[in-house]
């Protein structure tokens, strides 16, 4: 399948069936943290990229399969892009509604949302995580590279007025990167939108994984867990979870890891295709297909990175396949 993968095991979202809507990366943002690589169409056109009816078509295969549904507690639709830059978005929500009988989460850079249609489209969803990673138009040209047709103020207007529309529950994603956007200027600048927004959830996030610009560092978790404690005080019950992993998360993969036994290497095609779409570490491959820990997945792909098929790279104290 092309445009379906996983399960993965998210840590917000539990096993996470994705549908991706593209073949290549298109979306209206160039991020210098993105994990896809870079932007090969920058456009605010919306089209249908890839046919509709061959997503569906992929989708109604994978759901024939009641046992593989089972094992799927949400379905994720994202994009090697902006996904709501489909023409088909809508519909292909309403078929997924319709057979997955699961609930649908959709990730958005969430800046499409002054578009009146699209926000329709997405009150199919039950989950919405928009990004949001500057306030100030300085801070979103340096984080996110925008294409000339977007406009800050318009994507803050269209942000603020899905969240009181919305009935579905809405997390905003916040991604920091060192000396571009984590000054207390942005982060005022993100509290003020962040307090005009109805919102269950805010997620504190920076450069985990290797970013597509080697610039692109990760602010420190002090930092992090700083801004979080200044949108707390927001307002009484806003949660602020930080995605970002540290030390800790890492030991606690591997011990999983260690617990689990299912046989890895029919299971290697699925290992490239998730390590496809975003880098991961031997742990976070491990949690996915229980391979008995981090250290059996580096030895069974190792071959594969020999014979070039995926690469190795460092990022912080790290190794990333890709
Ligand atoms: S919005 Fe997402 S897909 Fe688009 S460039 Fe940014 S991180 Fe990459």
């Amino acid at each position: 399948m092309k445009h379906i993968f996983g399960p993965v095991n998210s840590r917000r979202l539990g096993r996470s069936l994705g549908v991706d809507l593209f073949s290549e990366k298109v979306c209206n943002l160039n991020c210098v943290y993105c994990e896809v690589g870079p932007t090969v169409r920058l456009t605010c056109q919306r089209a249908e990229y890839v046919p509709t009816a061959g997503i569906i078509a992929e989708i109604d295969a994978f759901c024939r399969d009641r046992a593989r549904l089972e094992n799927v507690d949400v379905v994720t639709v994202t994009a090697s892009g902006e996904p709501t830059l489909h023409s088909g978005f809508g519909t292909i929500l309403a078929h997924l509604k319709k057979v997955a009988g699961k609930p649908i989460a959709v990730l958005t850079n969430g800046t499409t949302l002054g578009d009146a249609r699209i926000r329709q489209e997405l009150q199919q969803a039950d989950i919405v995580i928009p990004s949001l990673d500057s306030a100030l138009a300085a801070g979103f040209r340096k984080v996110d590279r925008p294409a000339a047709c977007l406009d800050l103020a318009e994507i803050i207007e269209g942000l603020v007025r899905f969240s009181r529309e919305y009935r579905g529950r809405l997390w905003l994603e916040i991604l920091f990167v060192r000396g571009l956007n984590d000054s207390d200027e942005e982060v005022g600048a993100l509290a003020g939108v962040i307090g005009r927004m109805r919102l269950e959830r805010v997620q504190l996030n920076t450069v985990a994984r290797p970013p597509l610009e080697s610039f692109a560092r990760p602010v420190s978790h002090r930092r992090l867990r700083e801004i979080a404690a200044r949108f707390r005080a927001i307002r009484p019950g806003l949660v602020v979870d930080l995605l970002a992993e540290t030390p800790r998360d890492s030991e606690e993969q591997q011990q999983a890891g260690a617990e689990g036994g299912e046989s890895l290497p029919a299971r290697l095609v699925e290992i490239v295709h998730m390590v496809q779409r975003r880098p991961c570490t031997a742990a976070d491959i491990d949690r996915t297909f229980q391979a008995g820990g981090p250290e059996k997945v580096e030895q069974l792909l190792e071959p594969l990175v020999r014979a070039g098929r995926i690469s190795k790279r460092r990022h912080g104290d790290r190794i990333y396949y890709h």
